[in-house]
């Protein structure tokens, strides 16, 4: 490589790691009747990053994610995820946003109880138009990268709670997003299920996905690279 190639090249992983995935500036959330769940939130995580979000139940955690993953939007402030200013974009360019660079994971898995795994997972490429063999065989890519890949058509209730998480972990990283944001993934878990599923999570991140997670566990958020603690809805490390 020639030495202009080499720093045009340093200096763009330099721009890269410098932006921002997730960007709240003074972000409330209040709903009507007057609860305010997320208070006055400065945040931000860069590319790449693996954090954990603490805090006690009520404390505003599974709203700020829902703000982050843009499936709300704030009462003040502004959110600015992947380069994008949330308040400029219509419903229909946010869907987007979410359906190609934001994966979603939730304590209940929200599997399609009718769905074989391979259909749960090629589900998550609806939205990116392609042929249904194409999703299929990216499913099932998927599904073997985390570990089911002799599970492509068993059902949700054929499977155990952690494959189902598994499964739901496939989907969600599916269409390659840039973030991946679990709220309570081993929430429903026993403990071993629940640190492979932390261990997929680190393994993705490994690989390049940024990865926010909510948990009350304090050995798993200890364990991770970055905290960010709540209370009465406000970011208070
Ligand atoms: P956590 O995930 O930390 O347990 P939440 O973000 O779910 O906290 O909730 C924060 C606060 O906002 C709580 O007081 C909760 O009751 C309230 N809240 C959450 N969702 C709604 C809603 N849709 N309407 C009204 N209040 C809500
Ligand atoms: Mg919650």
């Amino acid at each position: 490589m020639s030495a202009t190639a080499s720093i045009a090249r340093d200096a763009m992983s330099t721009a890269v790691q410098d932006a921002a995935v997730v960007e709240l500036v003074d972000v409330t959330k209040s709903y009507p009747g007057g609860v305010t769940a997320v208070r006055a939130v400065d945040l931000r995580v860069g590319y790449g990053e693996m954090v954990a979000i603490v805090g006690p139940s009520g404390s505003g955690k599974s709203t700020m994610l829902h703000l982050i993953g843009t499936l709300d939007r704030p009462s003040s402030g502004r959110v600015r995820i992947d380069g994008h200013e949330v308040a400029t974009l219509s419903d229909g360019q946010l869907s987007a946003l979410r359906a190609t660079r934001i994966g979603f994971v939730f304590q209940q898995f929200h599997l399609a109880s009718g769905l074989s795994a391979v259909d749960n997972v090629a589900d998550g490429l609806l939205y990116a138009g392609m042929r249904s063999a194409e999703r299929k065989r990216r499913a099932t890519a998927s599904l073997m990268r985390v570990g089911l890949g002799d599970r492509l058509d068993h059902r949700p209730h054929q499977l155990s709670g952690g494959e189902k998480q598994r499964v739901a972990i496939a989907r969600a990283v599916v269409g390659e997003p840039a973030l991946l944001l679990a709220d309570e993934p081993t929430g429903n878990l026993d403990s071993r299920s629940g640190a492979g599923v932390m261990t997929l999570l680190r393994q993705l991140h490994a690989a390049g996905t940024t990865v926010m997670v909510i948990t009350h566990d304090r050995d798993i958020a200890a364990s991770l690279p970055r905290q960010v603690s709540m209370r009465d809805g406000e970011v208070i490390v």
